[in-house]
């Protein structure tokens, strides 16, 4: 890669971020996924193969849809990038579904994968029912709690799920313990991570899964406007792998600007926040160097947003890289703007969103717009998941909220 290219160096880094800090023991397993990677991806059979399974399971291409009402309230043109409507909902399942592939053509026989709210893990215990692999899934006993459909979906596929219960028992000690796991079955055992996250080459693998989406936008965007970049790009980021995939074709083209909408929770003035790139600070986290939100001596800060997939205290290298040199825009969105865009999204467009996807719609009120701009904005995914949230919270959706 070119010196000053966002795209990962020959080393794992993205400017200071990144890198694999991995304990000794998994040191191996690490540098024979480094090197097994790219050739991999790249192989024509692995590409003819992941591209029929997103089209005839995951269901790809997913729509790019001009919302017409939303485009006349906020002044542009407004696409919205579907990835609601793949299979088990959210665009999580582009990134397993490729994973599990080169587990495959690793010869491992066993997966593994933290989960938070447990769509990471529905989306790996649904392509090991599909490729009838052994699945394990870590999940914070706090989690497994709180997201008890998701727990039920995975048993019902057949993975096992264990309850962590170190730390605060949620996201970030699920990543631990599957580290842990990883660490005792380094030679049979392939670990799925959920997003552009961990030591090197993960973050470099989920953001080419997950780059189907802005493939996708290209060409639907030529057959659409007969210009294949539009001039705003905008996600939601937790961990940072569907804005990942969003920005992934365009990170080089300085015609299309980057907003990222990260989850303020109350607010980043108060502690109840999982905005980490305006409030963490450099540190290492589950095998990268990158933001992370942690008390002066180096401890892990809870994450606290209404959004259980964008409770992370930390953030993808490439998007701490990114935002440090000024190439995204990131907005920190509470609880109460992510729970009325919702809302919003829902009755003048007919779409449910994920919560998470709803902190993306909440940015377009923070951005002046022309309205001859083309606008991308990607639907995460869907909110069916979210109806109880939306409804104990129909008093912060305004005049949407009265029924
Ligand atoms: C998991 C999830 C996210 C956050 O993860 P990223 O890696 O930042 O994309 C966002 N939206 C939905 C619907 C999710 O399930």
């Amino acid at each position: 890669m070119e010196k000053n290219s966002f795209f990962v160096d020959e080393n794992g880094f993205y400017g200071p971020f990144g890198g694999a800090y991995v304990p000794e023991i998994l040191y191996k397993c690490v540098h024979d996924l480094q090197e097994a990677y790219l050739p991999i991806l790249e192989s024509e059979e692995f590409k003819s193969e992941y591209h029929q399974w997103l089209r005839d399971y995951v269901g790809r291409p997913s729509p790019l849809y001009l919302a017409r009402r939303m485009s006349e309230k906020y002044g542009c043109q407004l696409y919205l990038k579907r990835e609601d409507l793949n299979h088990t909902g959210a665009h999580k399942i582009n990134n397993t579904i490729g994973q599990i592939l080169m587990a495959r053509k690793m010869g491992k026989t066993r997966i593994i994968a933290e989960t938070g709210a447990g769509q990471h893990g529905v989306a790996t215990a649904t392509v090991c029912a599909l490729m009838n692999m052994e699945c394990e899934i870590f999940m914070g006993k706090t989690d497994v709690e709180r997201q008890h459909t998701n727990v039920e979906r995975m048993r019902m596929l057949g993975a096992k799920v264990h309850p962590v219960t170190t730390g605060n028992m949620t996201l970030s000690d699920a990543c631990s313990e599957a580290i842990r796991d990883w660490c005792c079955h380094p030679s049979d055992t392939f670990y799925i991570v959920g997003s552009t996250m961990g030591p090197h080459p993960y973050p470099d693998i989920v953001a080419r899964m997950q780059s189907v989406i802005s493939e996708e936008i290209k060409w639907q965007l030529m057959e659409k406007t007969g210009r294949d970049y539009p001039d705003m790009l905008v996600a939601c980021i937790g961990g940072g792998s569907n804005a990942a995939g969003t920005i992934y074709h365009y990170v080089d083209d300085n015609r299309v600007d980057i907003v990222l909408a990260e989850a303020a929770g109350h607010g980043v003035d108060t502690d109840y926040t999982a905005a980490t790139i305006h409030c963490g600070t450099e540190g290492i986290l589950h095998g990268a160097r990158t933001l992370v939100m942690q008390t002066d001596d180096g401890q892990i800060k809870e994450a606290f947003t209404i959004s259980a997939g964008l409770d992370y205290p930390g953030i993808g290298p490439m998007h701490a890289n990114m935002a440090m040199r000024k190439r995204s825009k990131v907005l920190a969105i509470t609880d109460d703007e992510a729970i009325r865009a919702g809302y919003e999204l829902t009755r003048m467009e007919g779409i449910i969103p994920a919560i998470e996807s709803a902190h993306a719609v909440a940015a377009l009120q923070h951005i002046k717009f022309k309205p001859s701009d083309v606008v991308v904005l990607t639907v995460s995914g869907r909110g069916d998941k979210d109806v109880e949230t939306y409804l104990n919270n129909k008093s912060k959706a305004g005049e949407y909220g009265q029924f």
